[in-house]
């Protein structure tokens, strides 16, 4: 498998060439020149395998330049009972015949980016190995990514995190979550600023090109096609617990933010999964409603970035959403660099014309969007109904869900969060804390490892220097 990217340049990598980079150098993202194809005899054969091992299958399709034992061994290390709580890995919870949540949130984190990023952490620790380098991740966090990539990267050879953070901003089980970690090679950085400003040393010190080359500066941002990939597994993982026969058909609802999610059940559906809908959940930050209502994406700025109960969608624009619009266009790279490159750098907005936008079903998108009322109404009501409590995401998930359930296909939300993560508003709609998971009652009275630094550039780089 090649990859090329999603502005034209048809340059071919494979994939530990794009693995440890961000964007293609032309600004576009990178997407494999085909989906392979799976049939009925492939999907039978894969109805019976463990997590790992349909890890395995589906990254093999587009992983060539990784030894197949390697590969295999990589998958086994990274989707275990022990690390994910279940032998499942990603268990249905069904609530009632037809809907059903997907967890996708019992790995370390409590967040599905743990389902990506830690296959991330024993990538890089691989390739990393086997080429001699070292890694030092720096990244900007509000919440989910950072502990994520924490929690994937700690005690990994080769590679060093730095993770800034908005001092004081985070709540205080997720400042918990990430500086209660120990490990050598884990360093928080808690900038006395808000999260743009911690987005803007990135940033800064990524433009310092000399700086980014001496300390082999990387990122593990939501474009990293590798995190898409890994996404695209459990997509199946669902399909097969819900299904019984590959002639049925579920659809899927995802709560959405940068559209990593969701990108990847695209995927699953190109490469034939029988999926019927993807419907795209968003809270107040409606950017992906509105395109796939209207045809029209305008990015937001952060005045109009509204800070919600579900802060992991809190987004301005989408950043993988550039994947399917270029899939959506018949692959014309030129025509999405004049959408992505240019009309959004000079206006903040693009039109697809009618006629691509009545293409979009033919996908199977659907969206719809929750606010915060809705939110507390779906906790309150799943609680009542099923007795289940829901992460403050999830019921953006199920409150969108409901209003596309299609008779006869079955309906599964991934669950994106766990309720412990989001207890002040979970508090709010039942009048009662979430159940903490067993080991992290106390997880707020560890010892934190962490520094606290000004909104200063030159610092957060001579602190790189001193612990590299
Ligand atoms: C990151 C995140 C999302 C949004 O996922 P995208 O891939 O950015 O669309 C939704 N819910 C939770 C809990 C998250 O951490």
């Amino acid at each position: 498998m090649r990859y090329i990217s999603t502005r034209g340049d048809q340059t071919e990598r494979r994939f530990c060439d794009i693995l440890l980079e961000g964007l293609a150098p032309d600004g576009g993202l990178y997407l494999p020149t085909h989906y392979p194809q799976v049939d009925d005899a492939t999907l039978t054969r894969w109805r019976g395998l463990a997590y790992a091992d349909l890890a395995f299958e589906i990254l093999s399709l587009y992983i060539d330049d990784i030894p197949a034992e390697d590969l295999r061994a990589i998958t086994r290390r990274t989707y275990t009972e022990a690390v994910f709580g279940t032998p499942e890995i990603t268990p249905l919870k069904t609530l009632e015949p037809g809907l059903a949540l997907q967890a996708l949130s019992n790995g370390p984190t409590l967040a599905f980016k743990d389902m990506a990023m830690q296959l991330l952490g024993q990538l890089f620790e691989y390739e990393l190995g086997r080429r001699g380098q070292t890694l030092n991740i720096l990244g900007a966090t509000s919440g989910d990514t950072g502990s994520a990539a924490e929690y994937a990267m700690r005690g990994k050879a080769g590679v060093n995190v730095f993770m800034l953070s908005p001092h004081g901003r985070m709540s205080p089980f997720q400042q918990a979550q990430m500086f209660s970690l120990q490990d050598a090679n884990i360093h928080n950085i808690a900038i006395e600023g808000v999260f743009d400003d911690c987005q803007d040393i990135v940033k800064a010190v990524s433009n310092d090109l000399e700086f980014k080359r001496k300390y082999q500066i990387g990122t593990v941002n939501s474009i990293n096609w590798a995190r898409l990939l890994a996404q695209v597994v459990y997509y199946f993982a669902g399909y097969f617990q819900a299904t019984t026969s590959n002639t049925e058909r579920v659809s899927f609802t995802v709560p959405s933010g940068n559209f990593g999610n969701v990108c990847a059940g695209h995927v699953a559906r190109m490469m034939g999964l029988p999926i019927a809908q993807l419907v795209v959940a968003t809270n107040e930050n409606d950017v992906l409603d509105e395109f796939f209502r209207t045809g029209v994406y305008r990015v937001r700025g952060s005045a109009e970035t509204h800070e919600t109960s579900s802060p992991s969608m809190d987004i301005s624009k989408a950043s993988n959403f550039e994947r399917f619009v270029f899939d959506l266009l018949g692959r014309d790279g030129a025509r999405t660099k004049a959408l992505f490159g240019e009309a959004i750098a000079r206006e903040g907005r693009f039109q697809i014309s009618a006629g691509e936008h009545a293409e979009i079903a033919r996908y199977g998108f659907q969206s719809g969007r929750s606010s915060h009322a809705d939110r507390l109404a779906t906790i309150r009501s799943t609680h009542a109904r099923y007795g289940v409590v829901v992460d403050t995401h999830t019921a953006d998930g199920l409150k969108v869900a409901q209003e596309r359930r299609e008779p006869g296909v079955t309906m599964l939300v991934l669950e994106t969060a766990l309720p412990v993560k989001f207890a002040a508003t979970i508090e709010e709609a039942l009048g009662t804390a979430p159940p903490r998971p067993a080991g992290l009652e106390h997880i707020e009275s560890l010892p934190k490892r962490v520094v606290v630094m000004p909104v200063d550039v030159a610092g957060v780089q001579r602190f790189i220097e001193a612990h590299v």
